[in-house]
């Protein structure tokens, strides 16, 4: 089990049937769904795409059409996950446009899921952690990535804004007992937002993870002002310290993934692709049960390839995804951190490139 390819852009590669589907032009099914499951947070982070103000989560730049407080409908979501697996959906991701393990009906969700063969992951700020105890033996349940984003107490506190009793502390205790006996396949990882609040911890939060045993750990850039002047303090030092700690640490038991350097790369260049084939592969659902290209597009109608709520799925993949993909252009699109996805797809889905034959 090669444990140190879990983040990688080149993954696509292993599903040679879709690839020979969109080599020929012919649609095919997403391989993840994501999905919100509420617009709701008990955290504020700084760095949030979905920041809250005086009425409640209130979202920024494309997403700021995201409506407050909202729960997905979980009886609808349970038919339509029965759906996603029969056409072939893989596997869904659970996060939000807030925090996905406050939906009351978490659990009846996540066992629809394992239910219907899907395997499912789960990108959580931590202060549920325990709740996740549960699920460790569910053979379909892969992995867990919180967002911790600081070594101490204080900057978690700074940066989380936490709005419940649940401390730094506890998480750490439990992701301890997360970590402990757990299955080869099953991955706990924590994130860090590089951040002007953080950009000291992130060493010591590297340490941290690694005494912690953790299986790997994502560094990413706070995209919320939409431009890099506001890291050039830290950023080439940042950059410095992680990729010497990859070279450090990174093996099968611990990976350090290095988001900064494609996402600094990608905030500053044009793209270098002429369509959007990262939504053939993946799709967003929102808490308001419409589909939407990505995060960056969710909640905006611009990126909103339809309505589940009352289109069965099979229905919304032949008709409306293939209407919206047909007049879709990224030049609607913001700097885009699934740039390397969509490099690697326009390359081998357009024709052989010539001499072909020699390498090297
Ligand atoms: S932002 Fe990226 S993933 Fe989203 S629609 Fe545009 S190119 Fe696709």
């Amino acid at each position: 089990m090669r444990k140190k390819d879990a983040y990688s852009s080149l993954k696509i590669l292993h599903d040679l049937n879709r690839i020979d589907r969109l080599r020929k032009n012919k649609s095919i099914v997403p391989k993840t769904i994501r999905i919100d499951l509420n617009t709701i947070c008990n955290h504020n982070c700084k760095f949030c795409l979905y920041q809250e103000n005086k009425n409640g989560l209130s979202s920024i730049g494309l997403n700021e059409n995201m409506p407050k407080g909202k729960l997905i409908d979980s009886e609808k979501l349970c038919k339509l996950i029965k759906q996603f697996s029969k056409e072939g959906v893989e596997s869904i991701v659970l996060l939000g446009g807030g925090e996905p393990m406050l939906h009351p009906d978490f659990e009846k969700i996540v066992k629809t899921i394992s239910k219907h063969g899907l395997e499912w992951g789960i990108i959580t700020n931590g202060s549920r952690t325990k709740d996740l105890l549960k699920y460790k033996n569910d053979k379909n349940f892969k992995w867990v990535r919180v967002s911790l984003d600081a070594s101490t107490s204080a900057t978690w506190k700074k940066i989380h804004r936490p709005k419940d009793a649940v401390n730094f502390n506890r998480i750490i205790k439990e992701l301890k007992e997360l970590n402990k006996n757990k299955r080869e396949d099953f991955l706990v990882g924590l994130s860090f937002v590089l951040y002007k609040d953080n950009y000291n911890e992130l060493g010591s939060f590297i340490d941290l993870s690694k005494k912690l045993k953790i299986d790997n750990v994502r560094i990413s850039l706070d995209y919320s002002g939409g431009s890099l002047s506001q890291h050039k303090k830290y950023l080439d030092k940042s950059i410095k310290l992680v990729n010497e700690a990859k070279r450090k640490y990174n093996s099968e038991k611990f990976t350090i993934f290095n988001k900064i350097s494609p996402r600094s790369h990608d905030i500053e260049t044009k793209k270098n692709y002429s369509k959007c084939r990262f939504m053939d592969f993946s799709l967003n659902l929102g808490a308001d049960l419409c589909v939407y290209t990505c995060c960056f597009g969710k909640y905006s109608p611009a990126f909103k390839l339809g309505d589940l709520k009352e289109t069965d799925f099979k229905f919304f993949l032949k008709k409306d995804a293939k209407k919206f993909k047909e007049k879709f252009t990224i030049d609607l699109c913001p700097p885009c951190w699934y740039s390397g996805t969509n490099r690697v797809l326009e390359y081998i889905t357009q024709k052989e490139p010539i001499h072909s034959k020699f390498i090297g």
